[in-house]
């Protein structure tokens, strides 16, 4: 798959890095383009738990799934990404879902099985109070996520991709049905194809060429306690946040937050999150509290990733998506592959860009 073609990718987060480390791989002429520092917005916040866990439908949890596998190939090509397959403990749902949930994956080929009380003291043996049951999976891993993505950008500039930071696209160029370039605060830049991969920000540069993608948001409360000494082995999913260790040794808790809390109400719920990750795991009495944010998961509007070429319009590709530190190894490998060779992989068939077009019209 040798081309040079030339691209732009707007967006440098995870998933932008990964669609340019694919491009510039494959021999095509790469320009990253970010309005901000590279390493992106989500991205920066991310918890980055690498799963194909609970509540999805089959076809989404085989792409999860297949992502996964993709993120140690991308690992052993990309020096520095740091992942780190630690496995996860999920009690975050009744003992009746968590059993369900293990029958049905197990019977997809997934490493989940379900643990007793005893077993989750013994994968990590620092919990206060261990759930009475919960279900394990050591597939499961992380990154920390502006680290992996600055490792494969880099790694997208070593093939010789050119990474532009502070370059925000105003809008696509496009003559007659094709996208020709990009418009950015300092100038327009042409290309054979432009890649859409700037997250919350992508409906908007799609909308300038007519082209919908309606999103949603959803706000978590993201606290980081001070460094720690090392404490937990994996991933906890509990009933009230997720909880792991960073790299630095800080615990990095998510928890639910409704949008629109007034500061002082934000700083109490993270004062109330941090206390809770102490009575989660035993630190001692030494854990210090660190930073906290609101942090936005951007998502399309129906939970799944918007991946593709648009009906009608040659030149753009959209590459948007949740859960997308899981996905990027994938997004970016499948998303190269239809650029360059117009083979699009089965796993990507339910999340076309076609699909918003057909609600619109539906909804119109
Ligand atoms: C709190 C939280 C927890 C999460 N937990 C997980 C998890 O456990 N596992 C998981 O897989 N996913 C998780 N996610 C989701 C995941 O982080 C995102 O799906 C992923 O980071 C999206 O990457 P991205 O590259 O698409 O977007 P971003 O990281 O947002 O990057 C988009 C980039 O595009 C740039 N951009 C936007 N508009 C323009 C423009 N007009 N011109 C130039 N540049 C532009 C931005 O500056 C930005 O750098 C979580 C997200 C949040 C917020």
């Amino acid at each position: 798959m040798k081309s040079r073609r030339h691209v732009i990718v707007v967006g440098a987060g995870i998933i932008g890095a990964s669609v340019a480390w694919h491009l510039a791989e494959a021999g095509a002429r790469v320009t990253v383009l970010d309005a901000q520092e590279p390493g992106g917005i989500a991205t920066r916040v991310s918890w980055a738990w690498i799963n194909a866990s609970f509540g999805n439908p089959e076809p989404y949890f085989r792409l999860r799934r297949h992502a996964m596998q993709e993120w140690h190939r991308l690992a052993a090509a990309v020096p520095g990404v740091g992942l780190a397959r630690t496995g996860s403990l999920f009690w975050g749902r009744p003992p009746a879902e968590l059993e369900a949930f293990a029958a049905e994956h197990g019977a997809w080929g997934y490493g989940v099985r379900s643990v007793s009380r005893a077993e989750a003291a013994a994968i990590e043996p620092h919990l206060v109070s261990p759930p009475e049951m919960a279900v394990h999976v050591a597939e499961e891993g992380v990154v920390e996520p502006l680290v992996a993505a600055q490792a494969i950008l880099a790694g997208a500039q070593h093939l010789g991709a050119t990474v532009i930071a502070h370059r925000r696209v105003r809008s696509l160029i496009c003559a007659g049905n094709r996208v020709t370039g990009v418009d950015t605060d300092s100038g327009l830049l042409q290309a054979d194809e432009v890649v859409v991969a700037g997250g919350v920000g992508s409906s908007r540069i799609l909308a300038t060429a007519d082209v919908s993608l309606p999103m949603r948001t959803s706000p978590g409360l993201v606290v980081a306690t001070a460094p720690h000494p090392p404490t937990l082995n994996g991933l906890l999913i509990t009933p009230t946040m997720e909880l792991r260790q960073t790299t630095e040794g800080r615990f990095l808790a998510v928890g639910e937050i409704e949008d629109g809390q007034a500061e002082g109400r934000v700083d109490e719920s993270a004062s109330e999150l941090f206390a809770a990750v102490k009575g989660m795991v035993d630190t001692g009495s030494t854990l210090a509290p660190g930073t906290h944010a609101v942090a936005y998961r951007s998502i399309p509007r129906d939970g799944f990733p918007a991946v593709g070429r648009t009906a009608g319009l040659l030149g753009l590709y959209a590459a948007v998506t949740h859960s997308g530190i899981t996905l990027a190894p994938a997004i970016g490998q499948f998303a190269a592959e239809e650029l360059l060779t117009g083979q699009r992989n089965p796993l990507l068939a339910p999340y076309g860009m076609g699909r918003f077009a057909a609600q619109d019209q539906s909804s119109t």
